[in-house]
């Protein structure tokens, strides 16, 4: 074995190897249930980010453990097409070749993206590799394939025939940079201090005026109505006279509806239908029209009169202007307000009413809220249940058409003859009623996370009754991040059952969200983000996956640090040198047949240690508790097998003292390898094949670790006195080494110890050439009881089942160090006698501040201290 471990050649090597022999891809078993992850697929816009590489390895983990145990396991991969992200990437790179989408055309645009998201996809999958990822690339899915696409043309068409979805005119999100609607999920609430204007409305062949309040005043040439509060005093006359709107002149009745608040501004409020929720919804109550004023780049349309061709901002300036000149402004007030910012490109997004396609979510809400107060889909963590299900119960018609080029199309087509409209699976001739053939596809797109909410079952053949969707659906666990619990967890719940009658998956793992050092969220505005390739060309993948699953748990946020990526691969060095120690041991010896009857106290004691371990970090798997395991592991690896074990070994080892501890060493560490191989898949393969190459035939019944059964706690090997002899012999030499350290004892140095341990004593003492070699104690002499000892002149060390006694003489030169600290006594009493000298002084106290002498009596006091201090280290000298 070479003498340092290259991460790089190895990671690439093995997981070439584990895909040629097509250890990833299941076989369907029907006498065993199998384990099911559907990868979240990763959008096309980019490269793999910390983020996903997270993800992988999380999933990467439960898989390889699943397998390890003998389950079908299935790992799905797939990417989405991610419609509206996508675009916007693509629009920008044409942007910047001086090329607009709308001169370009739709299919030239279509092609365009088509090209630039096919690289993307072969490079996320490379990266996917790179992060050891064991999942079935043969079965990889596309949003965009034939299969997935068809099962959204059927899951669309059944949803239209139940009435489930509709296509109706409702208030949208409209970002005018994309030129396309939002659902309310892509919309990014920001405050902004705004204005709050006054703005009179004269009443109609009157003296009076209404005054109403708004933040948007170039709205108000698409008012139908002023409303009041019905209870509201102030203005029960003017209820159902008109007001003339400023600017356009237009007459419009003032009404009375609950919805007004009569606390803000001035109790009367504005309607603009086109343009607001609420105001829409006023609207619709009361039979009101609905004016549109803008187009869809945000300019003013036909409607907004002399202002037409404004774009909006403008056109509010412009229309201030002419409030003020006609005495119409009554007063501005600074206003603090949220206003809607689309997602993808931080426009500020514009209400606007326009006809949409809508899915009706109650119906699909309510089976998808029992699955999970039944329990038959448990969310981790616990705590996101009461989220996922608040918004469950308050859910809102989904808006799904989308006005982008990139998705999939909606499956409708409307009559030019007779305006009927089909909707269909496959692409019609003719019209369904009239059977002209002037028909017209819906040129609107399905917004993309319509394709992901069927991702489950779409990628396993469904609406066709495959093989697949019949063993691995419904799927296991679905991990992701809990940012896209409403997006995509809830959806994929409420299309799976809607679409399949069974739920997706059991088990739902949120993840958090990465965080740096001290504790910022990575972005690229920050310039904090860790990329995952570089990250493992300096420290190998298994250290990036070790750093990233270090202290992780459901829901909670991570902070990768330099630290622990350091600490990952110190970890990977560790067991590279531990293993070449034993190959190196084993081929001198080649004796390594497991004798139980035949093995000594540390041997039982490793194997009891190995056993406990197995047994916690099983349990620990199963309850999703990765990290608490990885920690264990490492704990037990390095602390316990790797400072302890070995070096007990190499002195059992060097003596040629029999049983040889050979058979132990390689049980325990091909057993540890195997464990760890989930969490740390390359490093432990290529140490495990290199045990494999030198062992007997028999050994290692698998041609590979990530293939070899998960190992099962060995419950004969529990063994509590054998931990407790032990443990208390490697606290007796920490100790010992602990103090030498703290008296800078050079290493050439022998100490005396004297050991106090009770009951243990014969059986630690049995141990006390290992001690003296270990601890560099001689002589080591054991007490029948602490009196024995002498009381002066030693440091004593109280531990958990022993007392240690060192002679100080055995530590250091005592006459040497008795004059060191008489010259310190002398110094630190003339200092003592100074500083009392001083706050005796009533010069000294009048004039110096309080602040200084209050420091000159601290300075005392501490003085004092240590001078005490000083003269019991003298006294322990004698
Ligand atoms: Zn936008
Ligand atoms: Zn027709």
């Amino acid at each position: 074995m070479p003498k340092a471990y290259e991460a790089g050649n190895v990671e690439q090597k093995w997981y070439k190897f584990w895909l040629d022999k097509g250890y990833f891809t299941p076989k369907i078993n029907l006498k065993k249930k199998p384990f099911v992850i559907i990868m979240p697929p990763p959008n096309v816009t980019g490269e793999l980010h910390i983020g996903h590489a997270l993800t992988a390895t999380l999933e990467d983990i439960m898989v390889r453990w699943h397998r390890m145990k003998g389950e079908p396991t299935l790992w799905l991969p797939g990417v989405d097409h991610a419609g509206i992200a996508t675009q916007v990437v693509v629009e920008k790179m044409l942007a910047e070749e001086g090329v607009d989408r709308h001169k370009l055309g739709r299919e030239k645009t279509q092609a365009r993206i088509r090209q630039w998201a096919e690289s993307r996809r072969q490079m996320i999958a490379r990266q996917h590799q790179r992060l050891g990822a064991s999942c079935d690339w043969s079965r990889e899915r596309y949003t965009l394939d034939e299969g997935p696409s068809r099962a959204v043309r059927t899951a669309f068409v059944r949803l239209y025939e139940k009435g489930l979805i509709y296509r109706g005119e409702r208030i949208i999100n409209w970002c005018p940079r994309c030129a396309t609607a939002l659902s309310d999920l892509e919309t990014d609430h920001k405050d902004i201090q705004g204005n709050l204007y006054y703005v009179r409305y004269p009443l109609e062949d009157s003296k009076e005026f209404i005054t109403v309040a708004t933040t948007r005043p170039e709205t108000i040439l698409g008012d139908t109505a002023v409303a009041v509060n019905p209870r509201d005093k102030r203005y029960k006359a003017m209820v159902g006279k008109k007001v003339i709107l400023p600017a356009v002149k237009r007459a419009v009745p003032i009404i009375a509806d609950e919805a007004v608040d009569l606390e803000f501004g001035t109790g009367a409020v504005k309607i603009t239908p086109a343009h607001d929720p609420v105001d829409f919804e006023v609207a619709q109550r009361n039979s009101l029209p609905l004016i549109n004023i803008l187009n869809p780049d945000v300019t003013m349309n036909e409607n907004a009169g002399p202002y037409a061709g404004l774009d909006r901002f403008e056109c509010r300036q412009a229309i201030l202007d002419d409030l003020e000149k006609e005495g119409l402004l009554v007063k501005i007030e600074p206003y603090g307000h949220s206003v809607g910012h689309c997602m993808r490109c931080q426009t500020v997004i514009e209400p606007i009413a326009s006809q949409q396609w809508f899915i009706d979510t109650k119906p699909l809400a309510e089976p998808a809220i029992k699955a999970v107060t039944s329990g038959r889909i448990s969310i981790l963590p616990e705590r996101f249940t009461k989220v996922y299900l608040n918004w469950m119960e308050n859910i809102r018609d989904w808006c799904i058409s989308r006005q982008l080029w990139w998705g999939h199309r909606i499956p409708v087509w409307y009559c030019h003859d007779c305006g009927e409209v089909t909707v269909a699976v496959e692409e019609p001739k003719t019209c369904s009623k009239c059977g002209s053939s002037k028909i017209e596809q819906d040129p609107d797109v399905l917004d993309t996370w319509f394709s992901s909410a069927l991702w489950p079952h779409s990628t396993m053949g469904w609406p066709d009754d495959t093989e697949d969707l019949g063993y691995f659906y419904p799927t296991t666990v679905m991990e992701t991040g809990y940012d896209i619990l409403f997006f995509w967890v809830a959806r994929m719940i409420m299309m799976g059952l809607e679409d399949t009658g069974d739920i997706p998956f059991s088990t739902v793992y949120l993840h958090g969200l990465l965080r740096d050092e001290k504790g910022e969220k990575m972005s690229k505005v920050r310039g904090n983000v860790v990329d995952p390739l570089d990250t493992i060309a300096k420290y190998g993948t298994d250290a990036l996956r070790f750093a990233l699953t270090s202290d992780i748990s459901p829901g909670n946020d991570i902070k990768l640090t330099p630290s622990r990526l350091e600490a990952g691969r110190n970890f990977a060095n560790k067991l590279w040198n531990a293993t070449r120690f034993v190959v190196r041991s084993f081929e001198q010896d080649p004796d390594i047949e497991f004798k139980r009857d035949k093995i000594t106290l540390e041997d039982r004691w490793i194997l009891s240690r190995l056993s406990g371990t197995t047994a916690s970090v099983t349990r620990l798997m199963a309850n999703f508790q990765f990290g608490e395991a990885q920690r264990q592991l490492h704990d037990f690896l390095w602390g316990e097998f790797c400072d302890w074990y070995i070096e007990f070994a190499k002195i059992r080892l060097g003596s040629k003292e029999r049983p040889s501890p050979l058979p132990v060493l390689v049980h325990t560490l091909e057993t540890s390898l195997r464990l760890l191989h989930p969490f740390m898949p390359f490093v432990t393969e290529e140490l495990w094949q290199n045990l494999k190459q030198r062992l007997p035939d028999g050994w290692a019944e698998t041609g590979s670790i990530m293939i070899a059964a998960y190992p099962g706690a060995d419950e004969k090997a529990v063994d509590p006195q054998a931990e407790r002899v032990m443990e208390a012999i490697i606290e007796i030499i920490h100790a010992v080494r602990n103090a030498r350290a703290e008296h800078k004892v050079e290493s050439s140095k022998w100490v005396e110890a004297q050991v106090c341990a009770g009951e243990l004593t014969p059986a630690i003492a049995a141990y006390s050439p290992t001690i003296e070699t270990l601890a560099r104690a001689r002589p080591v002499s054991f007490l029948e009881s602490r009196g024995e000892a002498p009381g002066e002149n030693v440091l004593a060390l109280v531990l958990k089942d022993s007392e240690v006694i060192i002679p100080m003489e055995s530590m250091v030169d005592l006459k040497a160090e008795r004059k060191r600290l008489e010259q310190e006594i002398a110094q630190a009493g003339a200092e003592v006698t100074r500083l009392e000298a001083r706050l005796k002084d009533s010069a000294f106290l009048t004039k110096a501040p309080p602040a200084v002498v209050s420091k000159e009596q601290d300075r005392l006091v501490e003085r004092k201290d240590r001078l005490e201090r000083l003269k019991q280290s003298l006294d322990r000298l004698g």
